[in-house]
């Protein structure tokens, strides 16, 4: 009886795991397609500073319009893209693709904005990221200053040494450097200061509560002190009210990023045709 059910067990356990590997398979495929059929195109979204009001730079966020199953979030793409090889082939694409756009608004319009590129931690191992990177900027005219780009926390954390030196050559270039999603991995002050970074974002989820949590401020402002302490800009990620952005205003934090000040959209819609 019970080898019947056990054996039972191991056969619908075999199913469902066929089913979802083929269906990983199946988006693994569709994304390679994807990558050629230029389906991924960058989304923009602003980032204000809190001082002026002005808009002082835009963080290119991939989207995938699939062509039976319309918008996939990159939170479900990007993870799959990193199992293979794919997301160094879609990451470079993105920095040719963005700046070009932004070299082209610069010149056109007189837009004086940062563009923020995403990097993900396979990229980050990969001996091509720095010559892609100066590829990029050298056949477009972006100026390196003008590019800043972003690494998560815990990519950061997952190997520290090997990734020290590869944001150093990347500061060679003369880009700037971000640590991403900032309070959901364990960095010290130290280790920040170590990696000679440009700007901190604040991770969404310590903004959520802010206008309702007292300890959710409190995390806050400390963030943003000891963010000042190491000469870090700082940015939040993720505001979705005015009372949010009052209150971060008061908090002395630098820059902000979210719905309630822009969602991303195409080029064309934030910059015109
Ligand atoms: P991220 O870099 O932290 O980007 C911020 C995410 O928050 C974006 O999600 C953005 O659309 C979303 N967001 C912005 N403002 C708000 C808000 O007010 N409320 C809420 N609920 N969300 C807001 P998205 O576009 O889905 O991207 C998710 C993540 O995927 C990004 O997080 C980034 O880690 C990754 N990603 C996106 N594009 C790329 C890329 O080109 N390369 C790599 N390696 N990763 C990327
Ligand atoms: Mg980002
Ligand atoms: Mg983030
Ligand atoms: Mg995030």
């Amino acid at each position: 009886q019970a080898k019947t059910l056990g054996r039972g067990r191991h056969h619908f356990f075999d199913v469902g795991l066929r089913e979802r590997m083929q269906r990983r398979l199946r988006m693994e495929q569709d994304l390679r397609d994807a990558v050629h059929d230029g389906q991924l195109w960058p989304a923009y979204q602003p980032v204000v500073d809190l001082r002026t009001g002005e808009m002082v730079a835009v963080e290119a966020l991939l989207r995938w319009t699939h062509p039976r199953h319309g918008a996939i979030s990159p939170a479900e793409f990007i993870p799959l893209a990193e199992e293979s090889d794919l997301i160094n082939v879609i990451g470079k694409e993105m920095l040719r693709a963005t700046t070009r756009e932004l070299a082209a608004r610069r010149a056109r319009q007189g837009l004086d904005l940062t563009l923020k590129v995403n990097l993900s931690t396979r990229q980050l191992d990969d001996p091509h990221l720095v010559p892609a990177v100066q590829d990029a900027l050298a056949s477009t005219g972006l100026p390196a200053g003008a590019l800043c780009l972003e690494v998560t926390e815990s990519a950061l954390m997952r190997d520290e040494e090997a990734a020290a030196e590869v944001l150093a050559s990347l500061r060679s270039l003369g880009v700037l450097l971000a640590i991403d999603d900032f309070g959901t991995g364990y960095s010290s002050l130290a280790q920040l200061r170590r990696l000679t970074l440009d700007t901190l974002k604040i991770d969404r989820s310590f903004i959520t509560g802010i206008a309702e949590s007292r300890d959710a401020e409190a995390i806050v402002t400390s963030i943003i002190a000891m963010a000042h302490a190491v000469d870090l800009t700082v940015i939040a990620e993720g505001v979705e009210s005015a009372e949010q952005l009052e209150l971060l205003r008061a908090l002395g934090c630098d820059q902000a990023q979210g719905y309630h000040l822009g969602r991303p959209v195409p080029a064309a819609e934030l910059f015109g045709q």
